[in-house]
């Protein structure tokens, strides 16, 4: 078993064996750039490592065979005492990049005699204390575990007394006086001592880099991310190169693209006299890479060639660490660079343009969920204005306007034209009206799946929820935060992607006009097989979908449509019979005729699946304490209270233990008939007048939460009667199609049966993954969920991506048996995974034919779905 690799032999395209960071090195030092030398100890000594819980033998002679071929290559030695000492780092490195999850110890081998070899090779006492306390720092910090502020601490003090804005400042004796401080911390905090000798000083820093792959901090890090806790870390073992020799030296990072936006300008940060991780720290401005040829022009201009040779090698932008010693130039480390959405989409179609990249793997580039961070105006990056208050960023997007406090304010003053911004303890059915209306909504309870979150995320409309930083006083119609009072008409802005909330008007950017995604997404369009769809109840939101790329309304749901000022219709079409019901359902199903013909124009020539009503009908009826409070008024005032107790009779007598598996959807729709009788009706005259106005109108009528055939059959028949009856549907020249949505478990388990009667299935993977898992979302996401989560006892959130194993296996029965049983049967999905990359993945392996999702997430979805075509992970973006 090999355990040591010199980056001289080691193969560089071995991730798995040499982690990250080794296998850059290797692969830099094959292309001939200038990297120290070095080896890396393998994951595979790590993992044996851990299962051992010590070195496996033959791991520690390795490891010193290795410092001999060191020494002999750089003729340097460990403890020299002529020449340049031989100083090493000891860094880890796992496959995935782990940011400051493990660190790194620098300066290796230090010791008294070393620190005084060190100072006669550099000639720089100031430099030879330096390294010293640079050492024990690091040594302090990643072996013995002493936080790191307690040294920091001291470099503060010091640098006050002295006057000083940064260490590079500090004289000989200064670091030399905060060396023994440092060895003071020590010796206080830690039980043992840093041993002399940099044989044991190795053995245990190589120990501690391997134990770091079990602390709390990177076990979590793994876990949020979905990282195997198998892999293990490597150790590399690298020569010192020193940028802190003198304002001749220093330490910079650069990226050979702009990573903000992509430019294909090189972009980096050098300081001179630094060493390591002083650049990142922030402690000092850096200069630019101008600033840097202008001080070193040799050594920029080698820089200028790695950044092409590594951009060429990897075919992407790559982030490079770098050191320049004495105006000698070295690389350090090189991984595939972070980038915002934007940049990432701007590098990816012109490497395509440079010849680069193809096409496919372009569109293999660009991760499909940043996607959304492009759609919404932004509150400028380059602002800084704190945060009158933060809570969940709920939405994403920016927005900005005057404050109200409820949904009707909300529509009036948008009539007006004002811009608003709603803010409400939290939102309800009843404010649907208004959030749409709203350019943001702001609610001081629930969080990241509350109603306001939903529904905001379905509209597309930034919000901020949960924010108990805001004391909502809603009938004074103010919001106190922090002791300052808002009222209604106040301007704020609001960031939905941070949770930021701002008083006053900040400028906001629209989204960077980015000719580049069209561009990326005409190319993923060619090479995905699902057709991606959106979800959406108007014409307005159908109008934002296609503009982004649908090819068809997957859900159009007809309930949003009952809601805000027709809920009294919708009231007397429950509440009263025969004849008053039948009144109430033609007004109604005037309104409804609206709303079709505007979907159907705004898709023509798509098809839109209009679903029939859905949600449990006590929705719709008033609160019965609400009732309750209005009979008690009018009792005092002596008022007749006859029709108030009626009222109360009815929502008592539709009152259910458990809606979610109560009367709704289509059991609903057979026990009040006319309702989904009236919706076809209107539906079908939609199309009627679309065809009279000479347009191309393609409808499909889709029936919800069905689990038996004979309910399909049923309400099939009652369509195909008033299809029957429509003028110009009976000559078959405008079909309409009739299906169902597929989301409880029996429909899946009979779904060979259902198809006999469907010419559609739609599966709703909400609710399939309520019942399969029999969990109400709400509940469960308010309670237990979270902590199945963090303890692994479900690896993630079912709602958010699907349910591979038990679900998608569902999905995936049903999709097969539903197209053998009727070869012309359509198959898609219309639950919030459509909108999921992950699932998306899924849904293509499944065979569907379609995806939906909300508007804002169509370009996501295409995006997924071709990279879902073209076979490969997008997850492993890292060197
Ligand atoms: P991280 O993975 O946190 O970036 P690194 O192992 O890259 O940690 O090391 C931390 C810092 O120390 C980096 O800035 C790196 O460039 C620097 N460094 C590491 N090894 C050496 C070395 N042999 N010579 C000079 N600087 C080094
Ligand atoms: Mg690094
Ligand atoms: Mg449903």
């Amino acid at each position: 078993m090999q355990y040591v690799h010199d980056f001289h032999t080691a193969d560089g395209s071995a991730r798995d064996l040499l982690g990250g960071k080794g296998a850059g090195l290797a692969e830099m030092t094959h292309l001939g750039l200038p990297v120290p030398e070095g080896f890396t100890v393998s994951t595979s000594a790590c993992r044996r490592y851990l299962a051992r819980e010590a070195a496996p033998p033959g791991m520690w002679e390795a490891i010193m065979e290795g410092i001999h071929r060191l020494e002999t290559r750089t003729g340097r030695h460990l403890s020299g005492s002529v020449g340049a000492p031989l100083l090493v780092s000891v860094r880890s490195g796992a496959k995935y990049s782990m940011p400051g999850m493990m660190d790194t110890v620098l300066n290796l081998g230090m010791n008294d005699s070393v620190r005084e070899a060190l100072s006669r090779w550099s000639g720089s006492e100031r430099f030879s204390w330096d390294a010293y306390r640079r050492f024990i720092q690091t040594y302090g910090k990643v072996v013995l575990h002493i936080p790191g502020q307690a040294f920091e601490d001291i470099l503060t003090e010091i640098r006050v007394d002295r006057a000083v804005s940064d260490d590079s400042q500090l004289s000989a004796n200064d670091l030399e006086q905060v060396t023994s401080a440092f060895r003071a911390v020590v010796a206080e905090r830690a039980d043992d001592r840093i041993p002399a000798d940099p044989e044991a000083q190795l053995r245990q820093a190589v120990d501690a880099v391997f134990d770091s792959w079990n602390s709390d901090r990177a076990v979590a890090y793994r876990r949020l991310h979905q990282i195997s806790n198998d892999l293990g870390t490597a150790a590399n073992v690298q020569m010192m190169v020193f940028g802190d020799l003198g304002d001749d030296s220093g330490t910079g990072v650069c990226f050979t693209r702009d990573p903000a936006t992509g430019e294909k300008i090189p972009y980096g940060d050098y300081l001179p006299n630094a060493q390591g991780e002083d650049v990142v720290a922030g402690i000092r401005n850096t200069l630019s890479l101008d600033d840097l040829g202008k001080r070193h022009p040799a050594a920029h201009a080698q820089l200028v060639k790695v950044m092409s040779t590594l951009e060429n090698h990897y075919r992407d932008m790559c982030d490079i660490e770098f050191t320049i010693e004495r105006d000698k130039l070295w690389v350090l480390q090189t991984r595939i660079g972070k980038r915002t959405a934007q940049a990432a989409i701007r590098m990816a179609t012109e490497m395509v343009e440079e010849g680069m990249l193809d096409r496919s793997e372009a569109v293999l580039r660009v991760d499909p969920a940043s996607l959304e961070q492009l759609l919404h105006p932004r509150i400028s990056p380059k602002l800084d204005v704190a945060p009158a208050v933060v809570g969940v960023g709920a939405s994403p997007g920016a927005a900005k306007g005057s404050v109200v406090f409820d949904a009707e304010t909300a529509v009036e003053r948008t009539e007006q034209g004002l811009d608003v911004i709603l803010v409400r303890w939290e939102t309800t059915p009843d404010d649907i009206l208004g959030m749409a209306a709203s350019k943001g909504i702001l609610t001081s309870h629930g969080g990241k799946t509350s109603h306001a979150a939903v529904v905001a995320r379905g509209m597309g409309i930034p919000a901020v929820t949960g924010t108990a930083g805001i004391d909502v006083d809603e009938k004074r119609r103010t919001f106190v935060v922090g002791g300052a009072t808002v009222d209604e008409g106040d301007i704020i802005t609001i960031d939905g992607a941070s949770g930021a909330v701002y008083i006053g008007d900040l400028p906001l950017e629209e989204p960077a006009e980015t000719p580049e995604l069209h561009l990326l997404l005409g190319w993923a369009d060619r090479y995905r097989r699902l057709g991606v769809w959106a979800n959406a109840d108007t014409g307005a939101e159908a109008t934002i979908a296609r503009e982004r790329g649908a090819e068809g309304i997957g859900l159009a749901r007809t309930e949003h449509m009952f809601m805000g000022d027709r809920i009294d219709i919708v009231r007397r079409v429950i509440l009263s019979e025969d004849a008053q019901r039948k009144a109430a359902l033609e007004e109604l199903k005037s309104l409804q005729v609206t709303d079709f013909v505007e979907l159907l124009e705004a898709m023509d020539g798509m098809v839109v699946v209009v679903r029939l009503l859905d949600p449990p009908l006590h929705e719709f009826l008033p609160d019965r304490w609400d009732l309750e409070e209005k009979r008690v008024e009018a009792l005092a005032a002596g008022q007749d209270v006859a029709e108030i107790e009626t009222m109360m009779a009815t929502v008592a007598k539709w009152e259910e233990t458990n809606p979610m598996l109560g009367l709704r959807g289509v059991r609903l729709g057979l026990i009040i008939p006319d309702i989904y009788r009236m919706q076809a009706q209107a539906a079908l005259e939609a199309v009627a007048k679309r065809r009279e106005a000479g347009g191309r109108p393609r409808l499909e009528i889709m029936v919800p939460l069905v689990s038996t055939t004979e309910e399909l059959h049923r309400v099939r028949a009652v369509v195909q009667e008033e299809m029957d009856m429509a003028p110009g549907t009976a000559d078959g020249s405008s079909e309409v199609l009739i299906g169902t949505m597929i989301e409880t478990p029996r429909a899946a388990l009979i779904a060979a049966d259902i198809a006999q009667e469907a010419d559609f299935f739609s599966f709703g993977t909400n609710d399939l993954t309520q019942m399969t898992f029999g969990l109400s979302r709400d509940d469960a996401e308010a309670s237990f969920l979270g902590t199945y989560v963090e303890e692994g006892i479900i690896a993630s959130n079912p709602f958010e991506s699907i349910d591979i194993a038990g679900v998608g296996a569902l999905v995936e029965q049903a999709t097969e048996a539903g197209k053998s049983a009727n070869p012309r049967l359509q198959v898609g999905i219309c639950g919030e995974h459509g909108g999921d990359p992950a699932s998306i993945r899924f849904f293509h392996q499944a065979g569907l034919d379609y995806v939906s999702t909300s508007p804002h997430r169509v370009p996501t979805a295409r995006l997924a779905a071709a990279q879902a075509a073209l076979g490969e992970s997008t997850s492993d973006a890292s060197v």
